[in-house]
């Protein structure tokens, strides 16, 4: 390792211009005060970003997107930021289906460039998380059970390693990086600069659908929910969400994949439910459906700070676990975006074996996770210590837990975000990251390797 390793792209140490903007995150609750960003404008500032480190033993965080939803992933005081978000490209491959992707973009650049090229790229509830993280982790959304996660697409790596070497890992080379980097969370393995995914044609048109109910009716729509929506075609993807009691209602937001005919038809069970206070169900040219799911969503305007924790439902809720919603909805802050969310599970996900990839929990009926939020500091502790209750109680109902969506009050966390699939990653991270320099407070440790 040479010791003159100087760091390149655009570099802000703390105290020059443009330190507070680079330390904006989307949870203004995972801000924190590093040493340096480096805004990386090439793989090779990423290497030279990564030797510094090491020389000068600064912990280090790779960012792209800025969505982390916990502390101390995507920074961490006195440490080096190492920020992809400059490198954008985007390379679509007509004749083979495939696009590659430097892993700055946001999701909703990668969605929109290829919209207008007549091809599906998937996509979660937000434009602006970032690609680079998402994809590590899973990538969930209402187009999964067409396409499968966002992680199912990924056919081919361009990842920089611990020693600053480019690692590339596809089916053939590196396969265990690439089987890895399937679900098993960004921060684990080294900085990732480029993904290469396979894509599908758009169709011509979709249905999307928002449906609102009274916050009242929260139980009789749930209910239906967990019964229907995993059991609707595959074809519809469907987000329900349900504010808190103060001010909040119940929320459907989604997509079908044809006709406005075929999509009343399928919603017809659900709709029947409760007094919807307002139906907008629309068939629209593909891009603008992808425009009607992902509203803005900047990440400097957010004052919210929130709590997330998540799992997934192999069966629907009983009894009991509605009283544990509804005191979790009665104390939830209101005003803020609080609340629970669902997605329904199946489909494209549930045909690929949990070992097939690190993405372990693919047999449930849908993803559920619940946020506390707040803006004034003083209401964290007990705003942190409503949602992680919560899991406690929502315990006996739910399995796993989402990578990308975690909750560091989760002990022994391994198996529970990667089930069967933790001792495995941990022997990839022993391959790749033998000394474990890149870790944060939820990755991987590398497996004890026998001498
Ligand atoms: C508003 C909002 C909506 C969301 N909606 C969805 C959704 O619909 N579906 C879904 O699946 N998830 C969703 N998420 C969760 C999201 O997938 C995770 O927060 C994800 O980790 C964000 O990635 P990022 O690159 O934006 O974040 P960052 O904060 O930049 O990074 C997050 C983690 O990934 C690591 N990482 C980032 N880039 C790299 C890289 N290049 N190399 C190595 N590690 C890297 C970081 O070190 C960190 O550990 C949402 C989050 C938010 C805040």
């Amino acid at each position: 390792m040479r010791t003159n390793t100087k760091l390149t792209g655009r570099v802000i140490f703390k105290g020059k211009p443009g330190y507070e903007a680079a330390r904006k995150n989307w949870d203004p609750h995972t801000d924190r005060f590093p040493k340096v960003f480096v805004f990386a404008q090439r793989t090779q500032d990423v290497a030279n970003a990564i030797k510094w480190a090491r020389i000068n033993n600064v912990p280090i965080r790779p960012r792209s997107g800025r969505h982390a939803l916990e502390p101390n992933l995507s920074q961490v005081n006195g440490g080096i930021v190492i920020d992809v978000s400059e490198m954008k490209k985007i390379m679509l491959n007509k004749k083979n289906n495939t696009v590659v992707v430097e892993t700055g973009n946001r999701v909703g650049r990668i969605v929109d460039t290829l919209a207008r090229q007549g091809f599906i790229a998937p996509f979660g509830d937000s434009p602006t998380v970032g690609i680079g993280g998402i994809t590590l982790g899973g990538g969930i959304g209402p187009l999964q059970r067409t396409t499968g996660l966002i992680s199912d697409n990924l056919l081919e790596l361009e990842m920089v390693d611990a020693k600053g070497r480019v690692i590339r890992a596809n089916k053939k080379r590196n396969s265990d990086l690439l089987w890895a980097s399937r679900g098993g969370g960004g921060g684990n393995f080294g900085v990732y600069t480029k993904y290469k995914f396979k894509v599908l044609r758009s169709p011509a048109k979709a249905t999307v659908f928002s449906i609102t109910w009274p916050w009242e009716q929260f139980e009789k729509v749930v209910k239906k929910w967990q019964v229907w929506a995993p059991n609707a075609s595959t074809k519809l993807g469907s987000e329900l969400t349900v504010g808190p009691k103060r001010g909040g209602n119940v929320s459907m937001l989604g997509l079908y994949l044809g006709s406005k005919r075929e999509a009343l038809r399928q919603l017809a069970p659900i709709l029947r439910v409760g007094t919807t206070t307002k139906r907008t169900i629309r068939s629209l040219p593909y891009i603008e459906a992808t425009k009607f799911l992902l509203a803005p969503d900047p990440v400097l305007t957010q004052k919210f700070s929130n709590q997330f924790s998540s799992g997934f439902g192999r069966r629907p809720f009983p009894n009991s676990a509605y009283k544990v919603m509804r005191e979790f909805l009665t104390k939830a802050e209101g005003g803020t975006p609080a609340g629970f969310f669902f997605l329904n599970w199946g489909g494209a996900i549930k045909r690929i074996a949990p070992k097939a990839t690190a993405f372990y929990w693919r047999n449930a009926k849908f993803y559920v996770e619940w946020n506390s939020s707040w803006v004034k500091p003083s209401h964290a502790a007990r705003n942190i210590a409503l949602a992680r209750n919560t899991r406690k109680k929502l315990q006996p109902y739910i399995v796993g837990s989402y990578i990308n969506v975690p909750d560091q009050g989760i002990k022994h966390s391994g198996p529970v975000y990667y089930g069967k699939n933790y001792p495995r990653l941990r022997r990839v991270k022993a391959k790749y990251d033998p000394k474990n320099v890149f870790n944060n407070p939820q990755s991987i440790p590398p497996a004890k390797v026998r001498i």
